[in-house]
């Protein structure tokens, strides 16, 4: 088996994996992110960078070209109960560079860390490459075994950070306790087109009992739709008509585009909404971050997604 030596490991390419590479090898530490996926493309995959976030890149002194990136600003978060409409929140007021959520697709984001880590010599990203379990001498973590497309790999390192998300194997493996906090709603992600004079705005929209978000993405929108928990299977099962006129019922101006748009359950995304927290973090050698570490709702995200910000 090929072995290789490392500071740090990485599991998952994701923006925690692949922030805190960047921040350790900025810092001079020689670290190695593995990454199971051949590249960064996922669907519907936090493609919020909020004003936080900005302000870190900022501070990295990457702002300016990381907004060269094609993106739309959101400006201000626009609420709906009924036929009232609030703003709820106006960015315009934080005391942060950028004073705007920028939506982009979340590979756009981990495409432009890679990027800038590349240009350091003590960065290492290996795409293609599961990591499957850690080594362990004692008591301490020294490392894992990654499958990698030329076989297995055997990666010895100071520090192993799993990051590797909300289905992390080395959470499994470590056999910390995590605390299932639970949540009572799952989200469905849709599409819908974009027509000239839509607000290019952020609205969630509440009626009869039901939350329906709609983020511009210029080309489309990005709509989110709140279901009970577990609930996804009734309404497949209720058929295709009731549920577009469970969404044609919230929709507002964008109603009468359900129906072209909407053709069958396939364009719909669930998202399993998960909450929970290792009770510990660590173990000597092996650090948790970002969702390996606690899986937040989008409630929770929506406050304070922040890859830097280990979430
Ligand atoms: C469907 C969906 C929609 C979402 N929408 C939003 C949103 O609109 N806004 C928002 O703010 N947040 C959203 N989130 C949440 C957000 O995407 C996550 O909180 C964020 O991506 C967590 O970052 P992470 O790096 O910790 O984990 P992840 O993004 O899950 O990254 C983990 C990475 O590790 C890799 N990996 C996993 N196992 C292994 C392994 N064994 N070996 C090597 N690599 C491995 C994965 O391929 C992945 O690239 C959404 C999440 C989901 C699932």
């Amino acid at each position: 088996m090929e072995t290789l030596s490392t500071t740090c490991v990485i599991a998952g390419g994701g923006p925690a994996g692949m922030m805190c590479g960047y921040l350790l090898a900025r810092a001079g530490v020689d670290v190695t992110v593995l990454e199971k996926h051949k590249d960064f493309l996922r669907d519907f995959r936090g493609d919020t960078a909020h004003p936080s976030t900005l302000q870190v890149m900022h501070e990295l002194g990457l702002l300016e070209e990381f907004l060269k990136l094609p993106h739309t600003r959101g400006r201000t978060g626009n609420i709906e109960i009924g036929d009232e409409h609030f703003t709820i929140a106006d960015f315009g007021y934080l005391p942060t560079a950028a004073k705007f959520i920028a939506l982009m697709p979340q590979w756009d984001f981990l495409d432009f860390l890679a990027a800038q880590g590349r240009k350091l010599p003590n960065f290492h990203l290996l795409m293609q490459t599961q990591v499957k379990d850690m080594i362990a001498q004692g008591e301490r973590i020294c490392g894992v075994l990654a499958m990698g497309p030329a076989g297995n790999v055997q990666i010895k390192a100071e520090l192993t950070i799993a990051a590797d998300g909300r289905h992390s194997t080395l959470r499994d493996k470590s056999r910390l306790k995590v605390d299932d906090l639970g949540a009572p709603f799952d989200m469905l992600w849709l599409s819908l087109p974009v027509l000239p004079g839509d607000p290019a705005d952020l609205i969630g929209k509440v009626r009869d009992g039901q939350l329906f978000v709609m983020i511009y993405r210029t080309n489309y929108w990005q709509c989110a739709y709140l279901i009970p928990k577990g609930g996804f299977d009734t309404i497949k099962a209720d058929g295709l008509t009731k549920f577009r006129n469970r969404l044609k019922s919230i929709a507002g101006f964008a109603a009468d585009r359900i129906d072209e748009a909407i053709k069958d359950f396939d364009r719909i995304k669930l998202l399993t909404v998960a909450v929970n927290r290792l009770k510990k973090w660590a173990r000597p050698g092996l650090l948790f971050i970002g969702d390996a570490a606690h899986t937040m709702s989008p409630i929770g995200g929506w406050a304070s997604t922040s890859p830097s910000r280990t979430r």
